[in-house]
């Protein structure tokens, strides 16, 4: 495999970096002090480039592309911000993953996501059970009316604003049953935004992505729906990616949109520290020349560099179709603890700067944090490497 990018990727890579310094920084401020998602001035924008139909063939209206390019994208919008990274990231992926799951009997669902005029959520996570995602406890039960949705999700991004929700459910046959039947039993349904049940839940206040909205959903008696929007995964109200399996392949690819998102936080913590480490004096020289500062931006730029690289591997697997589950949990593992990292080191450095929010750099910083624990925590994804490596076959 090549680590350079191919001419393609280097062109989205300089119009994603520019239009996110024009465009989207200047919303920054305001949208982390009210703690919103401005996707009105974000997602037109997108859409006119093309970055909301990367992975969509042109045949069905996209612009075609690699994984790698949807990585590209989640990197350089959080290099500008994270919660805006977060906020986007349905509207990035949903389209690709639709054309994935459904082929070309994804069209009809196409138009309103890649034109940035639909927000959708994904809703696996409740009170309950997170890292476990097969304990969830949300149901489905058939009816006359077609199929019921009963339960409560949370910590859902998106979740106050968004129009369609993809929500996790087991089917309430199987919901008292055995482990490994209730998995099958498992899967993604549709549900729109003021379907009579659904209610969304209090927004919930965080450490940091404030600009990404977060919240709980309830579901009392929802009719899941094939949405004219986004149904494609509820054929008849089943979802297509059926099943715990079919819901954990899903997740592969956000792993490693999270992976980019977080190498782009630790990319523009690096990017503050390498003029502050020339510029800032102590000691009668730049701080850069104390050589406990000095190696952390070292640090900083080979980790950058190897979490690139392994989340290069992972997307040319993924795009060949090869059992990638190791080699993505491998690079979200690294990327996001090396984010951690890096941001808290950027603290560090920054000195009391570092702290003040009059500089960017504590946002990275609690921005940075999250990774190590959404779409599978640390210990998840280490749980997978050693699964895939056989150490728990025997
Ligand atoms: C800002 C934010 C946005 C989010 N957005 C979404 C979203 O859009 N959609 C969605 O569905 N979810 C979302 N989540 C939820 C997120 O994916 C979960 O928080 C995450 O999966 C962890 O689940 P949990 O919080 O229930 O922690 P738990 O599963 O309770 O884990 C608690 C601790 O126990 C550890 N642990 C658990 N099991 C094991 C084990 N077997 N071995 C070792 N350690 C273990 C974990 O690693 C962790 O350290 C979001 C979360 C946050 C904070």
């Amino acid at each position: 495999m090549s680590y350079r990018l191919s001419e393609e990727e280097r062109l989205l890579q300089t119009t994603v970096r520019e239009f996110a310094n024009n465009e989207l920084a200047p919303l920054v401020a305001d949208a982390e002090r009210t703690g919103t998602f401005p996707r009105d001035r974000i997602l037109p924008g997108m859409a006119a480039l093309g970055l909301l139909s990367i992975g969509v063939p042109p045949e069905l209206g996209g612009v075609g592309g690699t994984g790698l390019m949807l990585c590209i994208v989640a990197e350089e919008i959080a290099r500008v911000c994270g919660g805006f990274a977060i906020g986007v990231m349905g509207s990035v992926l949903s389209p690709a993953a639709l054309v994935r799951m459904r082929g070309p009997a994804a069209a009809p669902a196409l138009p309103p996501l890649v034109q940035g005029l639909t927000l959708p959520a994904m809703a696996f996570t409740e009170p309950g059970a997170g890292s476990d995602l097969a304990a969830i406890r949300c149901t489905v039960t058939k009816s006359d009316r077609g199929l019921l949705l009963n339960g409560t999700k949370t910590f859902i991004s998106n979740g106050p604003t968004a129009d369609v929700y993809l929500v996790a459910a087991v089917r309430s046959e199987v919901a008292d049953r055995p482990r490994a039947e209730r998995a099958r039993g498992m899967g993604l349904h549709v549900v729109l935004r003021g379907t009579p049940g659904f209610t969304i839940g209090r927004p919930l206040a965080k450490l940091g992505m404030r600009s990404s909205e977060t919240g709980e959903l309830h579901f009392e008696d929802v009719l899941v729906a094939n949405a004219p929007g986004v149904g494609a995964a509820s054929g008849a109200g089943a979802g297509q990616a059926q099943g715990f399996r079919g819901m954990m392949e899903l997740l592969d690819f956000n792993r490693l949109y999270i992976a980019a998102l977080s190498i782009g936080i630790g990319q523009a913590a690096f990017e503050a520290c390498v003029p502050y480490v020339k510029q800032r004096v102590a000691f009668d020289r730049p701080i850069g020349q104390h050589q406990a500062t000095g190696f952390k931006v070292a640090r900083m730029a080979m980790n950058l560099d190897a979490a690139r690289a392994l989340v290069q591997r992972a997307c040319e697997l993924y795009e060949a179709g090869e059992r990638c589950t190791r080699a993505v949990s491998e690079a979200k593992l690294f990327a996001t603890e090396a984010a951690v990292a890096i941001t808290g080191d950027a603290v560090q450095i920054h000195g009391g700067y570092g702290y003040i929010e009059e500089l960017p750099v504590e946002r990275y910083f609690r921005d940075a944090r999250v990774g190590t624990i959404w779409e599978g925590t640390s210990e998840i994804q280490q749980q997978i490497i050693c699964r895939e490596l056989g150490l728990y076959s025997e």
